[in-house]
């Protein structure tokens, strides 16, 4: 049988890996400054993570919710106190799109409403009731066939207009857009729509599933704005590579038995994965040395001409170019053996593990001045 082919595959194998670091089969290493699209938080391999899950294996790997699994509270407590949200409660699924796709049913049964407002640019996830935008080709929203959804820009009395006709559920909005191409709403819209909210009951969804998890250089992204979030969904850096996503739910939702549920959602061994994630990034000051190192690349991009702006916050970075960027992206890969990410045409895009250190940003930038040296001079 071969595999459905719907994923465009880079020409590499890699075989190994540990913390910013790749090997293919042939032993040649690569710097990994992506981390598999935001998901490596902790580094390949840390010792920490793999003791765990092992530990996990040799005990219990896998039982359904039907019965105690004592390192679901472990995790909660652990994400509760790192996060700043002691008072909520967490649903733990498998994916990103699962997480979203939860949150906006969970917004429905609690203001007994069916339409979601979404911003253009968004990615919340591929289900079967994703919607396509029609000017950006990308699919971006997970909500099931019973949502209507809208699209706005940051336009808060578009938002208010929306909502005077008193169908909507839900705002849900990325504190900084992924796949948008590393775009950030400014605080002072955040503050105004968490406002909207509260005053006509609308339910305020932070997708943290790519921005979340430390990589902003706080908890979670939106706490840059001040602002809480009713619900909040997370994925990605979560399990470090182990497949776990979650909704983190305000008090004011009710929990009933049967109103959500999954077979693989908090199973034991994704959730030793991700207290292991936890583990490593308060010992390691991990949300720290994301703030840090993503003040240092900005200062070191800050140099270099063709860059038409550089946004993000933390380890979270983009960088638009003049330019499009697919060459250059291929070159970093095949003439220096850094792996980097991308979002439309002129958007490099940063996601490092978050152990990442300045010698290896020293790398990246060097390579970065040799490929645009050759564009300049041809
Ligand atoms: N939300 C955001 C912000 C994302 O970036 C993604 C994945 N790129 C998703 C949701 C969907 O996550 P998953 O692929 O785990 O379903």
């Amino acid at each position: 049988m071969k595999l459905f082919n719907v994923y465009p595959l880079m020409n590499v194998t890699p075989v190994k890996a540990k913390d910013c670091i790749l090997w293919d089969e042939n032993g040649q290493e690569y710097l990994d400054l992506y981390g598999g699209h935001a998901v490596i938080s902790i580094g390949h391999a840390h010792p920490h993570y793999v003791q765990k899950i092992t530990e996990q294996l040799n005990n219990i790997s896998f039982y359904s919710n039907s019965v105690h699994i004592p390192i679901q509270t472990e995790l909660a407590e652990k994400l509760g106190k790192l996060s700043g949200y002691d008072d909520y409660t967490l649903f733990l699924c498998n994916s990103g799109a699962e997480a979203n796709e939860n949150a906006a049913k969970l917004a429905s049964f609690h203001t007994g409403k069916d339409r979601i407002i979404a911003f253009n640019g968004a990615f919340h996830g591929r289900t079967s009731g994703s919607v396509a935008l029609t000017d950006n080709p990308k699919i971006v929203a997970p909500f099931n066939a019973h949502h209507k959804v809208s699209f706005v820009d940051y336009d808060i009395d578009a938002i208010k207009e929306i909502i005077a006709h008193g169908d909507v559920a839900a705002v849900i909005y990325e504190p900084i857009q992924g796949v948008g191409g590393i775009v950030l709403p400014s605080d002072k819209f955040v503050q105004e729509l968490r406002t909207v909210c509260t005053e006509n009951d609308v339910v305020l969804i932070a997708d943290e599933v790519q921005c979340g998890y430390g990589r902003s250089g706080k908890f979670f992204a939106h706490q840059h704005s001040n602002i809480k979030a009713d619900l909040i969904t997370i994925a990605k850096g979560m399990g470090n590579g182990f497949p776990i996503g979650g909704v983190l739910i305000s008090p004011e939702f009710e929990a009933s038995y049967g109103l959500l549920g999954t077979t693989f959602g908090g199973n034991h061994l994704a959730c030793a994965a991700a207290v292991a994630v936890l583990d490593v990034m308060e010992q390691e000051s991990l949300i720290d040395n994301a703030k840090e190192i993503g003040e240092y690349i900005g200062i070191q991009l800050n140099k270099f001409p063709k860059i038409r702006e550089i946004r993000g916050r933390g380890s979270m970075i983009g960088i638009e170019f003049e330019f499009p960027i697919a060459t250059l992206k291929n070159n970093l890969l095949e003439k220096h053996h850094i792996f980097v990410g991308y979002a439309g045409t002129n958007v490099i895009r940063l996601l490092p593990p978050l152990t990442i250190t300045k010698q290896y940003v020293d790398k990246f930038i060097s390579a970065l001045e040799t490929e645009i040296n050759i564009i300049i001079n041809g």
